[in-house]
């Protein structure tokens, strides 16, 4: 393909790619990230219009120029990487590789030589590149499936700038000011073609695939406690039915007794107190791998996975007997919240969600009609 052509197409991608960028750094919480990109794509683009352009320009800005746009623009796609993994974006990220480029040109402008820039400014790319690749590898993406794409898309521009450093090295004092014949050109072009596409796809699908995980886990929460909220609920319940068979779980559902006494004596507000003072006293007193949520107004469920039948019941009471002498700031000393429990254990083979759910809501129940402050285990089916 004519080299014009493909300096076109990578522009025009890097242009549109830039507008995007900033247009969403505008729309979404990680301005930072979006605006780095769009920075480095737009540097990148108008290197690549200066390197189209070199046989009309002035000898100066043939070997600054571009070059310096080009390892601006890769110094920005590892300080946007730094961003969306959270690390620090240091300012000499940016001149560091500025001011040793602008002095290799003294002695390159005098000697008249323009593999020494040409050199020195592919080496930048590569560990710049490089740099960026280790970033979207590291363990703080872990779990982002498009940051393999970032990835191969910054170990081919590596790779690249390796390639034609090395060329450089072999054509030394051979090769003319500005850039290389247009067989190997057209080759770079493409090359870099493939990095401009694969770069812009996966950086909007990082972010995405990052947005939409936040998403999920918002959904999965009770706003007020924090602990999960039914959806999750259902979800790992459900996990736990369908998980081997053999195994026994306990389902816990807590409801608070005489609650809206609190409500009415001491307000709304002392109420959603009381409720995160038990959510969070519930979840001190649960393992790890237990599933603590909300499941409504003053009912929490908790899931316990791997557990015997006294092991379930032994958490059950001391939950009850805590919440017993659990301080509760706007009520002062003496007042004392209950709660009843209702548990099943075992095994749940050929039972579903709702018939468990239901066993363990009867017992509850037995344990509101018995008295309240209890715990009740549901009868065996
Ligand atoms: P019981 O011992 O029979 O469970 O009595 P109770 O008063 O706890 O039961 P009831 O179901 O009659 O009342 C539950 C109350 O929980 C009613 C409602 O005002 C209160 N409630 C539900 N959700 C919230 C909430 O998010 N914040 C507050 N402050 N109160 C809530
Ligand atoms: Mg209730
Ligand atoms: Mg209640």
């Amino acid at each position: 393909m004519e080299t014009f052509t493909l300096f076109f197409a990578n522009m025009t991608i890097l242009v549109v790619l830039s507008a995007s960028f900033l247009g969403l750094a505008r729309k979404f919480d990680d301005q930072a990230y979006w605006r780095a990109l769009s920075a480095a794509n737009l540097l990148l683009a108008m290197a690549l219009g200066v390197f189209a352009l070199e046989s009309h320009l002035p000898l100066v800005s043939v070997f600054l120029l571009p070059n310096l746009l080009l390892v601006l623009g890769f110094a920005l796609h590892w300080n946007a990487a730094s961003q969306f993994a959270g690390h620090a974006t240091p300012l000499h990220r940016l001149w560091v590789p500025a001011v040793a480029l602008a002095a290799i040109n003294v002695p390159a402008l005098i000697t008249g030589s323009y593999s020494l820039v040409y050199v020195a400014t592919n080496l930048m790319v590569m560990v710049l590149a490089a740099m960026t690749a280790s970033t979207y590898a590291g363990k703080d993406l872990g779990g982002l499936m498009s940051r393999h794409g970032l990835v191969l898309a910054f170990v081919l521009m590596a790779a690249e700038g390796a390639t034609r450093a090395v060329h450089g090295l072999s054509l030394g004092g051979a090769m003319g000011a500005g850039l290389t014949d247009d067989a190997v050109l057209a080759t770079h072009l493409v090359v870099s073609l493939v990095f401009v596409t694969l770069a812009g796809i996966f950086a909007l699908g990082i972010s995405f695939e990052r947005t939409a995980g936040q998403l999920r886990e918002i959904a999965s929460r009770d706003p007020l406690t924090g602990i999960y909220n039914r959806r999750e609920f259902d979800r790992r319940l459900d996990e736990l039915l369908s998980a081997k068979p053999g195994g026994t779980f306990g389902v816990l559902q807590f409801d608070l007794d005489y609650f809206k006494k609190i409500n009415d004596q001491f307000g709304h507000a002392a109420g959603d107190d009381a409720l995160v003072a038990l959510a969070g006293l519930i979840r001190r007193n649960i393992r790890d791998g237990d599933c603590l949520a909300r499941l409504g107004g003053e009912e929490f469920g908790v899931l316990l996975p791997d557990v015997g039948r006294d092991g379930a019941l032994k958490i059950a009471e001391r939950i009850r007997h805590l919440v017993e002498t659990m301080p509760l700031e706007f009520a002062g000393d003496g007042y004392r919240l209950t709660v009843s429990a209702g548990l099943y254990h075992g095994t749940g083979k050929k039972m579903s969600r709702r018939s468990l759910m239901q066993a363990v809501d009867h017992s509850l129940y037995r344990s509101k009609n018995n008295g309240r402050n209890q715990v009740s285990l549901a009868e065996a089916a």
